[in-house]
Parts: C-alpha cells; structure tokens; sequence
C-alpha cells in the first residue's frame, strides 16, 4: 500500500525517483514496482561493495530515464552476460541488467528516497550470505565513542574464527 505524501504523481499514476549518489543519473519508475528482493550472491556482493544488494525489479515499460544517460558506464559479466551499470562520475550501481528477464530492470532499492509499493520480503542466494553480514542482531552502545553501538560477541559466531589471541574475548 502506497501512502507516502512526498510520492512523486504524474498523469497517469504514481511514480519513485530514483538518482546515483552525485544525480548525475536520475530516473523514474512508475510505482508500484514488480518486485523488491536480497540479493547475496557473491557478483552483487562484489558490484555493490556492501554486504547484500537490496534491489526493486521494474518492468521497463515502466521505467523512464530522466538524465544522465551519457554518465552510464557498464560491465558484462563474462559468465552469465548480466549488464550491471554504474555512473561514472560517482561510481554508483544504478541498474542490473539479466538475460534470463530482458523485459526487467532491476535497480538498487537505496537509489529511491520514496516508496516503491513493494517490500523487498524475498532473498536470492543466501547460501552466499557471508558470516560478517549484520542481520539485526542486538546492538548495545560502545563506552567512550558517542554514536557508535556495537554488537557483543556471541558463542555460536566465535566459533571457528577465535584465535589463540582473541582469547580475552
Ligand atoms: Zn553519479
């Protein structure tokens, strides 16, 4: 359900801008979206510099550039022949392309200040999830650095990383 007061609306409906972190890219796409998902494949992983990527599947008969299309650099990956694209002035990922869905786009989710009509209640590849990943554990504020909180060690996450020296832990 779309509520959000700030949603951008034009003739037709409903509509989430979307812009890399300079705007030098800025995009629209009509709301709601297809999809919302996790991803933690290792490629997305790796593209984004992040632990997961959160991204919003759009038709592309319902996306629309606004500016910005001569700051799109791309990367083909060699092995599966998705299309991830970046700006080339910020180095933001802004649309990932796959073969397998040529009429999609897909689109991280952070590149939206808006809603986008769909929650992302899905995770692709979480086999890859990485240990070091934060999943909302609980977190407790670190004594000396205001702002700064922190995530207490837990038994079942030391195990097979502690060293010798990390004893005092
Ligand atoms: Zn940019």
């Amino acid at each position: 359900m779309v509520r959000e007061s700030s949603q951008t609306r034009n003739g037709s409906g409903l509509i989430a801008l979307g812009a890399c972190l300079c705007g030098a890219v800025r995009f629209e796409i009509d709301v709601p979206a297809c999809w919302s998902w996790h991803d933690h494949s290792a490629a997305s992983r790796k593209a984004h510099g992040a632990a997961y990527a959160t991204y919003v599947g759009a038709w592309k008969s319902r996306f629309r550039m606004i500016e910005g299309d001569g700051f799109i650099g791309r990367y083909t990956e060699p092995e599966t022949r998705a299309v991830r694209s970046f700006c080339t002035r910020c180095g933001t990922p802004v649309f990932y392309d796959r073969p397998r869905a040529p009429k999609m786009v897909n689109i991280p989710r952070a590149l939206f200040d808006n809603r986008v009509g769909r929650e992302p209640r899905y995770h692709i590849a979480v086999d890859q999830m990485r240990e070091w990943a934060f999943l909302g554990e609980k977190l407790g504020p670190l004594k000396g650095f205001p702002g700064v909180v922190w995530e207490r060690p837990r038994r079942q996450k030391q195990i097979g990383f502690a060293s010798s020296s990390d004893g005092a832990l």
